[in-house]
Formats: C-alpha cells, sequence, structure tokens
C-alpha cells in the first residue's frame, strides 16, 4: 500500500483527481484571495528590544491557551472559526473537547511555528534541515496518505525532535462527513502515525481549519487536542516567497500559531514546477523570516499542552 519515495524531482504535481482539496489549510481554496494581507498582523517581530534569542524549548514548557477566532470571513489570513462549535470565551485556557486553540501562551515572544499537509519527501527535509541549522522545533500536522506514503520522511520528523500531529487521513471537509466519517479519518492517521512513528499524536487539526461539533466529539474520545492557527501566509497559494515571509513577520507576535505548509494531499506523482504541490516558496520564505524572528528574539514552542 505504501509508495516508495522519490527523491528525484522537486517540483511535482499531484493527481487531478484530489487537486480540489489540495494545500488548502489555509481555508478559502481560491487562488485570488492570496493577494490579500494576513489580518493577524499586530506587531513588528523587531517591536520588543531586549528579548533573547532563542530556540525551542521543551514541549512541555508550552502552556497554550486559545483564544476565540474572529470570524470565518472572507478575508484571507483570518483563521476560521470553529463550525456548529460552541464558541470560545476569550482567554479560556486549553483546548478541550469543544473548542480549538488559536494561540500559545507560553511567555513573551513565544510562538508555535506548524507545518500542514505533509510529509512530502521533497520538501519536508528541507524544513527540517533549515529547523536544525536554527535549532527550531515545530509541528507537523501530517495527513494519514501521506504518512503511509512516505514513512522514512514521517519519521525523520520524529527524530529530529519535532511533534507530529493528526491532519485527517485524506483531508476532507470534515463538515460534509457524519461522525462515523470524522471518526474514520482520524482514527486511522492516528493509527498509522503510531505504527509509523511509534509515538501516538496528541494533536489535531481540521482541514482548512474547519472543527466541527463531530471533530470536537471524536477528538474528546481519543484524547486528540484541536490546535488552529492565528498566522496564515496563505503559502498553499504560492504568492512568492517574499510575501509569504512579510506576512509572517507582519503578523507573528506573542502567542502566534504560524501555518506553513511543507506538503500536499498526494496520489500521485507529476513533475511540474509551480504546480500545487510545489513548497519551495515555503522553504524559501522560511529560510528568510526564521532568522529574523530569531534575531527579534522569538523563541518557538508546540501546542502541546492544554
Ligand atoms: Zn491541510
Amino acid at each position: 500500500m505504501m509508495f516508495s519515495q522519490i527523491h528525484t524531482t522537486r517540483r511535482l504535481l499531484f493527481g487531478a483527481g484530489s487537486a480540489a482539496l489540495l494545500c488548502a489549510c489555509g481555508r478559502a481554496h481560491v487562488k485570488g484571495a492570496a493577494a490579500a494581507p494576513p489580518r493577524t498582523a499586530s506587531a513588528s517581530p523587531g517591536a520588543s528590544p531586549g528579548a533573547s534569542r532563542g530556540t525551542s524549548p521543551t514541549p512541555s514548557a508550552a502552556a497554550p491557551t486559545p483564544t476565540p477566532s474572529a470570524t470565518p470571513s472572507a478575508t484571507p489570513s483570518a483563521p476560521p472559526a470553529p463550525s456548529a462549535a460552541p464558541t470560545v470565551p476569550p482567554g479560556t485556557a486549553g483546548a478541550a473537547a469543544g473548542r480549538a486553540a488559536y494561540a500559545v501562551h507560553a511567555g513573551p515572544k513565544v510562538v508555535a511555528l506548524t507545518f500542514d499537509d505533509g510529509p512530502s519527501p521533497l520538501d519536508t527535509p528541507r524544513v527540517l534541515a533549515l529547523l536544525r541549522e536554527h535549532g527550531v522545533t515545530a509541528t507537523f500536522f501530517m495527513i494519514g496518505k501521506n504518512v503511509a506514503r512516505y514513512p522514512d520522511t514521517a519519521r525523520q520528523v520524529i527524530e529530529a525532535g519535532h511533534l507530529v500531529g493528526n491532519h485527517t487521513w485524506s483531508h476532507p471537509d470534515l463538515g460534509t462527513l457524519a461522525k462515523a466519517g470524522v471518526r474514520k479519518e482520524i482514527e486511522r492517521t492516528s493509527q498509522t502515525i503510531a505504527d509509523v512513528c511509534g509515538v501516538r499524536p496528541v494533536l489535531f487539526r481540521a482541514p482548512g481549519g474547519h472543527f466541527t461539533r463531530n471533530s470536537y466529539a471524536v477528538c474528546a474520545d481519543l484524547g486528540l487536542r484541536s490546535i488552529c492557527w492565528n498566522v496564515d501566509p496563505e503559502d498553499w497559494s504560492n504568492p512568492g516567497s517574499g510575501a509569504i515571509a512579510s506576512r509572517v513577520l507582519g503578523a507573528t507576535r506573542t502567542g502566534s500559531i504560524v501555518l506553513n505548509h511543507d506538503g500536499c494531499l498526494t496520489d500521485a506523482l507529476i513533475t511540474a514546477p509551480g504546480g500545487v504541490a510545489d513548497r519551495s516558496q515555503t522553504v524559501d520564505a522560511l529560510r528568510a523570516y526564521l532568522p529574523k524572528l530569531l534575531e527579534a528574539g522569538y523563541r518557538f514552542t508546540v501546542p502541546d499542552n492544554p
């Protein structure tokens, strides 16, 4: 059932049959929306003097507290709000059943980098190399199908000390599924990650940030915490590495959870520079913005604590 990794080319387009669901953790699947700047910008990463350069504390140092999403508006970079889920009061701690975390609260200038839709044998290792170079720990929300296809790459992520989260088996819109279907998507992914990586995930991110009552209920049953984001550079739409970097730098502030993509839902590998599966812009942007965030005193954590 598993495909062997393909290392020879790094520009890919995946099967047309799955294109509509590809690589759109950032909610809207309309590429034109990527032109707008993120709404989540609130502070320049260079605005706070005196912060020490640092790398990630241990995962247990994180103490995230969810911040409710503003609205699921059509604005490109606003984090999506839970669908058919209880409203999250501002400042409510934890991301237990019925709500997702939109921010981490682990101290001044502590933020979380997250990478969705991998693993990809092409771009995930490049992301890992940059994170290693800068001593940064991140969270990778993996698609179960991709874990099954690229188990070696999935293991590389774990072996590098990063956290792996559940991002469903096939990246569906969970709002279209009954509870049994949601459970199947999530359970199969957690089991596959456990089988491949030896670690059962404790975090869940819904495709497109579309958390539902069913997803919250299933996650509660399975012991998974729902994690969203509040900085979305819409890298999946390939707006240019400069645009991605500037959106991240413009929006990141204390507590930010930054959304990136290191992979894509994959049904077939077809070389296509600039195609929907090409994450080189994300990698190039990371190379640009990560040292700037570090120089500005930001440190990185993972959102693994309630
Ligand atoms: Zn996704």
